[in-house]
């Protein structure tokens, strides 16, 4: 079962994935986490990348969407282990949400796992922005309301859920524990 978190910057992936982990265990699940970009060579490129200042210019941004699919396809094994839970913290939806030329990330990434599950933490563009760090160029206003916009729409292609990422921690995390246990064989009724 491979579970996949996308949302904006500050959405709670990070800390909603530690919530569910630790609930799918006290239910006796196997579960292994992880995150995009990897702990890779191409991941650790792709960090050098991304603190470029001329990360957002295009030719730039063409060079991760490769480098991200390449990423990417270094976990395919890990991600098709169909004993374990695998919680993913964003995938391949994430770079059709931030970036252009969305036929040709989908031409890079067709080898790419489906998620089984997406759970888009809909977060408020303003919310966004004051969690955030400010470290990062594409932590602005503008740009995440085109991606927000663009997530809503991508994820039709997908199972999906749609999670308020406004309400508190607790509100959250109960909602994305009912949204998951019906596909992991748990209670839905019985989370509080
Ligand atoms: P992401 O991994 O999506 O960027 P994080 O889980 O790192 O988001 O959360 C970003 C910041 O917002 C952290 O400081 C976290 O404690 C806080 N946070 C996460 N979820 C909520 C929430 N539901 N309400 C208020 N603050 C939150
Ligand atoms: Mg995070």
């Amino acid at each position: 079962m491979y579970i996949v978190f996308e949302g904006i910057d500050g959405a709670g992936k990070s800390t909603q994935i530690n919530l569910l982990k630790e609930f799918l265990e006290a239910n006796g699940l196997e579960v292994e986490c992880v995150v995009e970009p990897t702990d890779s060579e191409v991941g650790k490129l792709i960090r050098r990348i991304l603190q470029r200042p001329d990360s957002t210019t295009d030719h730039v941004q063409k060079t991760l969407g490769l480098l991200f699919a390449a990423d990417r396809m270094l976990i395919m094994d890990k991600l098709s282990d169909d004993k374990k839970v695998i919680l993913s913290d964003r995938s391949f939806i994430s770079s059709l949400a931030y970036q252009e030329h969305a036929d040709w990330i989908k031409v890079l990434n067709k080898y790419a796992k489906k998620p089984d599950l997406v759970l888009l933490l809909d977060l408020d563009v303003k919310k966004s922005v004051s969690r955030s760090s400010g470290e990062d160029e594409f932590e602005n206003e503008e740009f995440l309301t085109n991606v927000r916009a663009n997530y809503l729409e991508i994820i039709k292609d997908f199972n999906h859920e749609i999670i308020d990422a406004n309400k508190g921690i607790n509100k959250v995390s109960s909602d994305i524990k009912k949204a998951v246990a019906p596909h992991v064989g748990l209670c839905k009724d019985c989370i509080l």
